[in-house]
């Protein structure tokens, strides 16, 4: 299934270049807490008993958490914060930035880290204006493979630098909690652009300094 397929509603969302979602329709609250209740009820108990009464507000209020990604445009935060270099072109490397995301086929946590580089050309950012895009994009129903990419693509996007690169390794909970019940699996994905792609040195000073090995998908587009 691709991004542009139609949504179980029939509405046709729109995703701009980045593949970010622009145009999506919200619900009210109530709306959002029934469906809720509904999902007690459909999971065997009685959202009325005393200790879940609550629960529905307290769901939608964490979902106002785990998604506050699709509020924020992470190419305005790059955008706002750029400065020039002076002559930095050293590597910039940014390791194990807490990520938390949820899988968008299950709606269950994906948790794990991520490693941002970067080899600046006129342009250089705070670092935590990198770890705020990871977060943006996290913060939205994800797989680990597009997360990836839409990180890589943005700051290259953006920042314009000589190279991009990004490692995410996480660990699903629909695959630890449910399905094939695989604790301890993680993935790793990575999105090489620029010189970390061209350039084999470069992209082993990367995996060096995150302590990373060979065994990472590579994730193209
Ligand atoms: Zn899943």
């Amino acid at each position: 299934m691709n991004d542009m397929s139609p949504t179980a509603i029939g509405k046709v969302e729109k995703f701009n270049k980045a593949g970010d979602v622009v145009n999506v329709q919200r619900p009210s609250r109530e709306e959002a807490e029934a469906a809720i209740k509904l999902l007690i009820r459909w999971a065997g108990d009685d959202p009325e008993r005393e200790g879940l009464l609550g629960t529905p507000e307290r769901v939608a209020r964490a979902y106002e958490e785990f998604f506050a990604g699709y509020d924020e445009d992470p190419v305005h935060i790059l955008e706002r914060t750029f400065e020039e270099t002076d002559g930095y072109d050293e590597m910039v490397v940014l390791r194990d930035i807490r990520l938390e995301s949820h899988c968008e086929h299950h709606m269950v946590p994906i948790i794990g880290k991520a490693h941002v580089a970067y080899l600046p050309g006129k342009r250089v950012v705070g670092i935590s204006k990198l770890a705020r895009v990871v977060e943006i994009y996290a913060k939205r129903l994800q797989i680990q493979e597009k997360l990836t990419a839409q990180v890589a693509n943005t700051i290259q996007t953006v920042l314009q630098p000589r190279g991009v690169a990004v490692v995410i390794e996480a660990a699903h909970q629909c695959m630890t909690t449910r399905g094939i019940h695989k604790p301890g699996v993680t993935m790793v994905t990575s999105r090489m652009l620029g010189m970390f792609r061209e350039d084999p040195r470069t992209r082993q000073e990367f995996m060096t300094m995150i302590g990373g090995g060979a065994n990472t998908r590579q994730v193209e587009g």
